[in-house]
């Protein structure tokens, strides 16, 4: 990480690819631990989040400048001294944005299991961090009854586009936006019943037309989210997962309509994806897994070739210009 953005992230001053540190694999001493090859890395959204001045008000620490960024990753084991992780063994949670990296203990990470072999980028997308978001604050806040009808915005991403697949296992009606036309049809592709590319519907128009709504989605924030409130029906419910339509302008969040949430009853349900881990985990596991393996729930990625494409994916994903969940991918086996 090199320097604070002001709008959006620059690949190669925001965050530069730096070759000068190297090891040698055969001799880097262990020290009881283990010697990790990063095969996959994940970039999202929040990464905008972290790259804001210290004083700036956050869930999580900023990134400090000079620092090897960090995301959820997967690596394999190349030589181990810690009985824990033995060589060749899969190991997914949060790695820094290197080639290899010498790691102590096990401690926050998790050795895959994989018997149906899944590409390993699954497990940063519909089975890792952004499925787990769809999932959990889906059973946690959605109370969702078959008939009713939700609006899912950036439903073409890691997390909308399982948020779509959910609400019609549990019998919705879906509306739901994303930024092209490319993008549009993999949602209805998925299942959603009207599907519409914001930059060229308005989605207020749609909404009048389609709702109104019982439940919203929420990943934009902005114009979409007064839209959604419009088109609320009376105690509707707000699933407040993430209003990227600011993290680029200055995170500042203005509601025309707030004083709806009042007049209509309106729940809003803000989270953090880490605080519903520990209630939903192996429910998560179990229930989206075989749905994975079995082809009945779909996933699409988007693979950034290399370590130095990194930068690139940071700012794709603020851009829209990501089709399906962004990875970087740094090696193969
Ligand atoms: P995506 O991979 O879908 O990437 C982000 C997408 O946001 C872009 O592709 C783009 O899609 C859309 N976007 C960017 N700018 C705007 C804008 N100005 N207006 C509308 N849409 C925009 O992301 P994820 O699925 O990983 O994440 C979706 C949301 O969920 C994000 O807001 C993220 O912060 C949030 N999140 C929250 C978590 C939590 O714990 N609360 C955990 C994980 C994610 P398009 O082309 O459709 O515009």
């Amino acid at each position: 990480f090199n320097s604070y953005p002001d709008g959006y992230p620059e690949p190669g001053k925001t965050t530069v690819y730096d070759t000068t540190e190297t090891i040698d694999l055969d001799t880097v001493p262990l020290n009881g631990g283990f010697l990790l090859k990063t095969l996959e890395l994940s970039i999202d959204p929040y990464m905008r989040g972290r790259m804001v001045r210290p004083d700036t008000p956050s869930y999580s620490p900023p990134w400090a400048i000079g620092q090897v960024i960090p995301s959820n990753g997967v690596g394999v084991v190349l030589r181990s001294e810690n009985p824990e992780a033995k060589v060749g063994d899969h190991i997914s949670g949060f790695l820094e944005h290197k080639q290899y990296a010498v790691i102590k203990t096990l401690e926050g990470l998790r050795i895959l299991d994989n018997p149906n072999k899944l590409p390993w980028t699954a497990f940063l997308g519909v089975l890792g961090m952004p499925g787990k978001t769809a999932f959990m604050a889906w059973r946690e806040y959605s109370s969702a009854k078959k008939g009713e009808t939700v609006f899912v915005s950036t439903g073409a991403g890691p997390v909308g586009s399982l948020v779509i697949q959910l609400a019609k296992i549990d019998g919705l009606k879906v509306i739901a936006s994303a930024g092209s036309d490319e993008k549009v049809q993999f949602m209805k592709d998925i299942g959603a019943d009207v599907a519409f590319n914001y930059k060229t519907s308005k989605t207020e128009e749609v909404l009048a037309k389609e709702g109104p709504i019982d439940i919203y989605w929420d990943n934009v924030g902005g114009e979409t989210l007064e839209a959604a409130i419009d088109a609320a029906k009376l105690n509707a419910r707000f699933i407040e997962c993430g209003m990227i339509s600011a993290y680029n302008t200055g995170y500042t969040f203005p509601i025309r309509n707030f004083f709806q949430i009042i007049a209509k009853s309106l729940s809003f349900h803000g989270f953090i994806i880490g605080r519903l881990t520990a209630k939903w985990d192996s429910e998560f596991y179990k229930t989206i897994t075989p749905l994975v393996e079995g082809g009945q729930i779909k996933f699409k990625e988007h693979i950034y070739e290399g370590l130095e494409r990194d930068g690139e994916g940071i700012l794709a994903v603020q851009r829209g210009w990501n089709r399906g969940k962004a990875v970087v991918h740094v090696a193969d086996e």
